[in-house]
């Protein structure tokens, strides 16, 4: 079986032809996957045998919710969306006063390894596809009635580590018969790896990327980032200006603030250093508590911030949404595994 959204319009054209279809169909059937249908019995202008051709070679992703929480204090909607084969995944809607943004999952579950982060502790179960990352903005737009403007890949899993179906994906998404969401609305962030850095950068797309730094020197980097033990804070930053020289778009560094590991004002010296010669800007992330986690929220990071600038680096403070229901990094997945129904173990493929 095909699963038809994740083609692009081109190779539903070839597609259509090869089955002596018009090719004029494949824009007909990319406007009504991408509007959210959810079977192709509601292709109104699709003649009945090729709805019955498609419905016997294709399928179509539908998540359906599985959880779904709002937050009291800020609007911030979390959704759990199971998919086809049972396993589940987050989503987040949050609205800014710039637009609403989306925060995808790419993977169920992942490899990384990073400490201080709950969506790595199963490990990776498997990648998505990028008709189940695209899903994530079509259902959670139609859900919530809500049109979306941004997204950023900062959900469960590593966009780099999933990286072709992460560009299908963002061609997807791109598309003007689709949502028609400009590469300078979208957000990829990654924890560092230098390849697919270096292969991103030869794309020129003018999406933002983010680099998830978290630490200026190799021993608490690799302490709290396994993926820093094969390749280290120097090549990295390498990579950060290679990209920067390739696409003329800066970079955006997440550091994550944790108590006593990484918020010395000798770290934020070292950072700042770091960054010398190179437009780029950190954002502060306040650590968000895992319980069992011995790591806790920084106290300094006000004071980390004004060291930073007091060095010409520029430094935002991110602000906290949805702290009421779970809404960060893999939280409320986790919770679901604990719980009494399994989601996310199942390990089967699309
Ligand atoms: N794998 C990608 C994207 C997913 S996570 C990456 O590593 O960038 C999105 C961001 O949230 C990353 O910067 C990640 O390091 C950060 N993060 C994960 N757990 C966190 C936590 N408990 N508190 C604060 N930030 C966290």
């Amino acid at each position: 079986m095909i699963d038809i959204k994740s083609m692009t319009q081109e190779e539903m054209s070839a597609y259509f032809q090869e089955n002596g279809q018009p090719s004029f169909r494949a824009k007909q059937v990319f406007q009504w996957l991408h509007r959210g249908v959810t079977s192709f019995e509601e292709m109104s202008n699709l003649p009945k045998s090729l709805r019955q051709m498609l419905s016997e070679q294709a399928y179509i992703t539908v998540p359906t919710v599985e959880r779904k929480q709002v937050s009291k204090l800020d609007g911030t909607i979390k959704y759990l969306w199971r998919m086809r084969d049972g396993n589940c995944i987050e989503t987040v809607l949050m609205r800014y006063k710039h637009g609403n943004t989306v925060c995808v999952s790419c993977q169920v579950g992942c490899n990384m390894g990073c400490v201080f982060c709950a969506s790595t502790l199963g490990g990776k179960v498997r990648d998505l596809a990028a008709s189940e990352i695209l899903d994530q903005v079509i259902f959670t737009q139609k859900d919530s009635g809500e049109e979306i403007s941004n997204i950023v890949m900062m959900g469960i899993g590593e966009p780099m580590d999933n990286f072709d179906r992460v560009l299908r994906f963002l061609e997807l998404v791109n598309h003007p018969d689709g949502l028609n969401i400009g590469m300078r609305h979208i957000s990829v962030s990654t924890c560092g790896l230098v390849q697919r850095i270096d292969r991103l950068a030869e794309m020129g797309l003018q999406l933002t990327l983010s680099v998830s730094l978290h630490a200026p020197d190799d021993e608490t980097r690799s302490r709290l980032m396994p993926v820093n033990r094969a390749v280290g804070v120097e090549k990295l930053m390498d990579t950060c200006r290679r990209y920067f020289e390739t696409t003329g778009r800066r970079i955006s560094y997440e550091y994550a603030m944790i108590d006593g590991v990484n918020d010395s004002d000798a770290q934020a010296d070292l950072l700042a250093s770091l960054l010398k010669g190179q437009p780029g800007h950190v954002n502060l992330i306040p650590l968000n508590n895992i319980e069992e986690s011995p790591l806790k929220p920084s106290r300094r990071v006000r004071q980390f911030q004004q060291r930073l600038e007091s060095h010409g680096v520029t430094a935002t403070v991110r602000r906290k949404l949805g702290g009421d229901i779970d809404a960060s990094c893999g939280q409320l997945r986790k919770k679901q595994m604990q719980g009494s129904e399994p989601c996310g173990r199942k390990g089967t493929s699309l």
